[in-house]
């Protein structure tokens, strides 16, 4: 069985001084979890990096970015780099999560050069993808979810240290769940493609589910064989709920 991870994504949330209470928090939801049994991973937002990781580091709970940039350095305004992640001591990002795709144009593409980069310094992405409304409705996801791995799988081998996290973009902060079957069929899916093109990565390959997960689902979810975990909006920013879900992890 692959190690569970919980991932909690804050996006444009919370403020720098409310962290170390947020931690406070969180450490008395998981009392009592065998915390070595689950990976826990926040992507906060890049003000607070550097605070967040701070104080993570006494509960061991990673602290992600919720981007990156290929290149290393340059004119991108407003954009953070692998060596500023590098810099404080962070090596784990989010990358083409859907508000990225759908508000600020990333694209197959670009989730691959920054997919490539982050690979080539160490950095662990977890890449997000995920079929929208319009294209479920449409009987499209399997094709959506193809083009998308297949774009990721071009800039991997199997030694890569990768996590993908499906989400499908009907499920994310609107309150309705992929079922556990449909789930699962989309991860089974997604570990296929991998396992066409490179074996190895595929067994160890986490993938982890995101769209309305809560500590009231997360128990089925984590059932289905392919699911590794989850990627979490909405329910991370509260941590005596995120801790539970984490708690529930530990105790599978
Ligand atoms: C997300 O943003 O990755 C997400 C899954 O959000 P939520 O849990 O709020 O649906």
């Amino acid at each position: 069985m692959r190690k569970p991870l919980i991932a909690g994504n804050w996006k444009m949330n919370l403020v720098s001084s409310k962290v170390p209470a947020y931690f406070k928090a969180l450490d008395e939801a998981m009392a009592g979890a065998d915390r070595g049994r689950v990976d826990t991973l926040l992507a906060v937002p890049s003000p607070f990096l550097s605070t967040a990781r701070e104080i993570a580091q006494r509960s061991g709970v990673i602290i992600a970015s919720q981007t990156i940039h290929d290149k290393a350095d340059g004119a991108f305004t407003g954009e953070i780099s692998i060596p500023m992640l590098q810099d404080l001591g962070l090596s784990w990002t989010l990358i083409g999560h859907s508000e990225r795709r759908q508000y600020y144009n990333e694209t197959d593409a670009s989730v691959a050069a920054k997919t490539r980069a982050s690979l080539a310094a160490g950095i662990h992405p977890i890449v997000c993808v995920g079929e929208t409304r319009e294209e479920r409705e449409g009987g499209r996801m399997v094709e959506v979810l193809d083009r998308q791995m297949k774009a990721i799988l071009d800039v991997c081998t199997e030694t890569s240290d990768l996590t993908i996290a499906y989400e499908p973009v009907w499920a994310i902060g609107t309150g309705l769940t992929a079922s556990d079957a449909q789930a699962e069929e989309a991860h089974a899916f997604i570990r296929g493609v991998v396992s066409q093109r490179l074996a190895g990565l595929s067994e160890r390959l986490r993938i982890l589910y995101g769209g309305s997960v809560k500590s009231s689902n997360i128990q089925g979810l984590l059932a289905q064989p392919n699911v590794d975990g989850a990627l979490i909006g909405g329910a991370s920013l509260d941590p005596a709920e995120f801790g539970k879900i984490a708690k529930i992890a530990a105790a599978r």
